[in-house]
């Protein structure tokens, strides 16, 4: 018989190039034309209609029936002459994917006849029946109404025909089933707060938004192969395989030319990612042999998340036809690089000013310095729960390794930062400053951008790293939904900018100038997140130990991570921003538990299938060849036997060895599994999964690992890592 892993070779060799379908036009001419962004809308509204979503966009206000009525309308006339025949509402539900449930524009008339239509109710809000998305037991299945609702902050686009309409997804009773609605909770309290303080600089600011610019890693993999491992097919990441002789060692992949096939891919996605309006500006080679990343041009953070999530579909979709697969799973393949999406977070405002960018007069500095600070005593207060916020079961190969997320969060800041920071706490002084105190601080610190600007630091071991006018967080998994840690920084910074401004009229109260109570608070800040501030390597022994002497919070594994969000002080900044309730912190407390023991199961079931099925076989049938070897030989040298087969003989042990182990722990793991099965709490069984379930995970394929070194190349069923991972 002949194995998956041959016939995907045979199917590889026979395969022809697949060249991209691609227009000649320049980007600029067609870039955005699959969206209904504001161009459109001002050729498909009236003037009152428009202004009323640009309202309604900017504060928030609500769109009356007749405007949507009439939003509706353009938006059907202009899909409908792009083609369009469906509509959906577009969300973000509890798990890793997006949702859409098609309708036709098309209605039939009673009699005879149909029309095309689109009314606004519809535009406005949907009823989805949401019985099978993760609710975390806001809703029983009998009373499984949730509704989806348009957020008229993200521009409706057309995917294969369908007019999509970007929407919050909640449940009867009110409460959040999805990203986006909390999202946009802490984009306003974030805004709010923002406005306030801003306004202690420059009274013209009346709004901030937070900009997000994502970096998006993946693996491809040919889709023949991918098909041939169950693991890789099932998991997405692969749960055996030697390490490959040559993989990352040489350094040779990173920015390399990158292969014509692979090119073929990144053009034609770029493509649909333009007519859809996401701003692609990079695309290069990772570390790790066929893994990639592409970024785009930051945007405001709802439409950033948006433009991420919509993306992967695409890519998805794109993969498959150049017969491509592309693995968002932090960890594909042990022993090389895992997959991140750093997250590059900042604040910018209606003037056209970023708030994290040092800005060109003492003024401005201090302006940045207040948001700089505020930033830090966020993360100083909030660090474990950021570093929940991207705990998942397929990030944790990469949690608390020596790779993008340590478990500890510390935040570089550059050394020109650091000494900076180091200035003002000790020059600034409780006591009331003189003149011309004030006025050297305010020198020194407008001296801040000048050697900024030619300070290239960087630090790849820092989770939370500030990195010249933005902070990037480099922990968040390639999988991931961005906005789950942007739903913890926006908060935590809001927080941070409304005890600051309350911190600074307490102290105008008590007559202190206000460019002085500034300073002084911003000192207080600076003193009061010292502590997370660290410069050094985020992955050694060292910084774990200096962290434990700080008192700083360790996350070490995803299901003791995801406490951090039960926490009474996670529970009251979200509560107090009205990000989300109590009930839906339970709730998603309970996704994320439940979500980890399904994929923990999944995976621990898979290589116990292919342990039993695929590897004890392969390396039986091998064992009998080595045994009908050694009977040959000693039928035809009786008298040389024990040189002439010793070595066969050992390895015949080893491999006993090796299946007996297999056998044994795939046996243990299915136990463990129904110990902690019958538990109740999914808490508990999520650390029963974490602690006894996981472990033989990676015992087991340890084993399997070793067999595959011993084993006859051409029984081994599963094709190896150095297949997987060459893309020509
Ligand atoms: P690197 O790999 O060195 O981190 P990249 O150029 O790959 O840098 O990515 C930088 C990312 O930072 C881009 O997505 C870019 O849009 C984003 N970025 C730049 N400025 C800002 C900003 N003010 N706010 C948010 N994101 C930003
Ligand atoms: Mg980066």
């Amino acid at each position: 018989m002949t194995s998956f892993r041959l016939l995907a070779f045979d199917e590889i060799s026979r395969r022809e190039i697949i060249e991209p379908q691609l227009t000649d036009k320049k980007v600029s001419e067609y870039f955005g034309i699959d969206v209904f962004d504001e161009r459109q809308m001002r050729q498909y509204l009236p003037r009152e209609v428009r202004r009323a979503v640009v309202d309604a966009i900017d504060d928030g206000r609500r769109i009356d029936r007749k405007v949507a009525d009439q939003v509706a309308l353009g938006m059907k006339t202009w899909a409908m002459e792009r083609g369009a025949t469906h509509y959906t509402h577009w969300f973000q539900p509890l798990n890793d994917s997006t949702a859409e449930k098609h309708d036709a524009f098309f209605e039939p008339v009673s009699g005879g006849g149909s029309f095309e239509t689109f009314r606004g109710e519809l535009l406005v809000q949907q009823e989805p029946d949401a019985s099978a998305f993760p609710n975390g037991g806001l809703r029983n299945t009998f009373e499984a109404r949730g509704y989806s609702a348009w957020d008229p902050s993200s521009p409706a686009f057309i995917v294969d025909k369908t007019l999509c309409i970007p929407s919050i997804f909640v449940a009867y009773t009110g409460e959040a089933l999805d990203f986006k609605t909390p999202l946009l909770k802490s984009l306003a309290a974030l805004d709010k707060a923002a406005v306030e303080v801003g306004q202690l600089f420059d009274r013209e600011i009346t709004k901030v938004v937070a900009t997000l610019g994502w970096e998006q890693e993946y693996f491809l993999v040919d889709e023949a192969l991918f098909r041939a491992r169950p693991d890789l097919a099932q998991c997405g990441r692969t749960l055996m395989g030697h390490t490959a002789a040559k993989d990352q060692q040489l350094d040779d992949h990173y920015w390399g030319a990158i292969p014509h096939r692979v090119m073929n891919f990144m053009k034609e996605f770029e493509e649909q990612a333009y007519r859809l309006g996401i701003p692609l500006k990079t695309r290069h080679n990772e570390v790790a042999p066929s893994q990639f990343e592409c970024a785009p041009m930051f945007e405001e953070a709802n439409i950033a998340v948006d433009h991420n999530t919509l993306l992967m579909t695409v890519m998805r979709k794109t993969a498959s036809r150049h017969k491509l697969r592309v693995l968002f799973h932090e960890k594909p393949y042990m022993g090389v690089n895992g997959s991140g999406k750093h997250c590059n977070w900042s604040l910018a405002t209606n003037t056209g000013v970023n708030l994290l960018a040092p800005g060109k007069t003492p003024k401005t500095n201090i302006q940045f310095l207040t948001f700089f600070v505020c930033t830090l005593k966020a993360a100083a207060e909030h660090g474990s729960l950021m570093m929940a916020s991207i705990a998942t079961e397929t990030n944790s190969h990469r949690l608390g390794g020596h790779e993008a997320p340590p478990s500890i969060l510390s935040v570089f800041t550059g050394t020109t930062m650091d000494a900076a920071l180091d200035f003002i706490e000790r020059r600034v002084s409780h006591k009331k400053m003189s003149p011309d105190e004030k006025t050297e601080i305010k020198l020194d610190i407008g001296k801040i951008p000048e050697i900024l600007l030619d300070n290239t630091d960087r630090n790849r071991t820092s989770p939370f790293a500030f990195t010249g006018n933005r902070f990037e967080f480099r922990a968040t998994g390639s999988s991931s939904n961005c906005a789950l840690p942007l739903i913890v920084i926006n908060t935590a910074v809001a927080e941070a900018l409304y005890d600051f401004k309350a911190e600074v009229d307490a102290l105008i109260e008590k007559d202190v100038k206000k460019d002085e109570a500034i300073l002084q608070v911003i000192r207080r800040y600076i003193a009061a997140s010292k502590n997370i501030r660290f410069e050094g390597n985020g992955y050694s022994c060292e910084w774990a130990e200096e962290a434990a002497r700080r008192g700083l919070r360790s996350v070490n594994n995803v299901p003791q991570a995801f406490r951090e969000y039960l926490r009474p002080e996670s529970v009251a900044l979200f509560e107090r921003f009205g990000v989300l309730t109590r009930t839906e912190l339970t709730a998603r407390y309970e996704i994320k538990n439940e979500t980890f023991i399904k994929k923990a199961q999944i995976e621990s079931r898979i290589i116990g299938d292919l342990a039993t099925n695929h590897i004890i076989p392969t390396a039986i049938a091998y064992q009998n060849i080595l045994i009908e070897n050694i009977r040959g030989i000693k039928e035809v040298f009786p008298d040389e036997f024990e040189s002439l087969a010793g070595e066969e003989m050992k390895t015949i042990h080893e491999m006993v060895e090796h299946v007996q182990f297999i056998r044994e722990n795939t046996h243990n793991m299915i136990e463990a599994r129904k110990k902690w099965n019958a538990v109740e709490s999914l808490s508990e069984r999520a650390m029963g999964y974490e602690t006894e379930v996981r472990p033989y995970i990676t015992a087991i394929r340890e084993h399997i690992d070793k067999l595959e070194l011993i084993v006859d190349d051409r029984l081994w069923p599963l094709p190896k890592y150095r297949e997987l991972m060459s893309i020509a």
